[in-house]
C-alpha cells in the first residue's frame, strides 16, 4: 500500500500548494481518493506531476463537505470512469444530487470496509460531522483525516476500536494534542493549528507537503 499527498497548504518538488487536502491511497486492487482540496485545476497538475492517471481512480472518499475538501471533485468526477462516492450521511441534500448526477454514492453513517484494508471510520462529530480513513497495517492502523472537526482526540479514541493507531496524518485543526504523544507516528497537515507545539513535543512528527509519499511500511 502507499499514499501520496496530492494537495496540501504546502507543496515542493513542482507540485503547487493550495488551502484543502487531498491524499490518494493505492492498495494492490484500487485506487483510492481522500478527499479533493479546493482547486481542481490544481489538484489535476500535482497528479501530473506525481504520475497518477485520474481515471484510473476507482474510489473516492469524502471527509466531510467543506470547500477545500470538494473543491476538485467535479474536476475528479469529469475524469474519472464510474468511481464510488463514499459522502458523510449528513452532507447537505443538494450536494448529494449533484453528485449523484456524476457518480455512485455510498452514504456513510457507521464504520464500515471500503477494500481490503482500507475502513471508514463511519461519521463522527456532533456540529460538523465527518468521516476519517483506516489504514490496516503490520505495524497497527494509520488514521487519515480531511480538518479534524470531531477534535483528533476524539477521532484516535474512537479508532481503538479497531486496534492500536500506528499513526495519524491529516488536518487537525485546533484540536488538543495531548494523546498524540502516544502515538509512533505523526504527520499534521493543511488546516493544523498547533503545529509548532507537535513538532515540539513529539519526536514522531513527521513533515507533511504536497507531494510527499511514501510506502505505508516504511512510513
Ligand atoms: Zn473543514
Ligand atoms: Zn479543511
Amino acid at each position: 500500500m502507499k499514499l501520496r499527498i496530492l494537495y496540501d497548504n504546502n507543496a515542493r518538488n513542482g507540485f503547487k500548494e493550495g488551502w484543502g487536502f487531498s491524499c490518494l491511497i493505492e492498495t494492490s486492487e484500487e485506487k483510492i481518493l481522500f478527499d479533493t482540496g479546493w482547486n481542481g485545476n490544481i489538484l489535476l497538475h500535482n497528479m501530473k506531476i506525481a504520475g497518477v492517471n485520474p481515471e484510473e481512480i476507482d474510489k473516492i472518499v469524502i471527509s466531510h463537505s467543506h470547500w477545500d475538501h470538494i473543491g476538485g471533485l467535479n474536476h475528479i468526477l469529469n475524469c474519472a470512469k464510474e468511481p464510488e462516492v463514499y459522502i458523510p450521511k449528513s452532507i447537505p441534500v443538494n450536494l448529494k444530487n449533484e453528485i449523484k448526477n456524476y457518480a455512485d454514492i455510498i452514504e456513510v453513517s457507521e464504520a464500515q470496509k471500503i477494500c481490503e484494508n482500507v475502513w471508514t471510520t463511519g461519521e463522527l462529530g456532533d456540529k460538523i460531522k465527518e468521516q476519517s480513513l483506516l489504514l490496516k497495517t503490520e505495524k497497527g492502523n494509520i488514521i487519515l483525516t480531511g480538518c479534524a472537526h470531531p477534535g483528533i482526540e476524539s477521532i484516535i479514541e474512537k479508532s481503538m476500536r479497531f486496534g492500536d493507531v500506528y499513526a495519524v496524518i491529516g488536518g487537525f485543526h485546533d484540536s488538543d494534542i495531548e494523546l498524540l504523544n502516544e502515538i509512533p507516528i505523526i504527520v499534521p497537515c493543511h488546516c493544523t493549528e498547533k503545529i509548532e507545539e507537535i513538532k515540539k513535543m513529539s519526536e514522531s512528527y513527521k513533515t507533511c507537503f504536497a507531494g510527499y509519499s511514501s510506502n505505508i511500511k516504511d512510513l
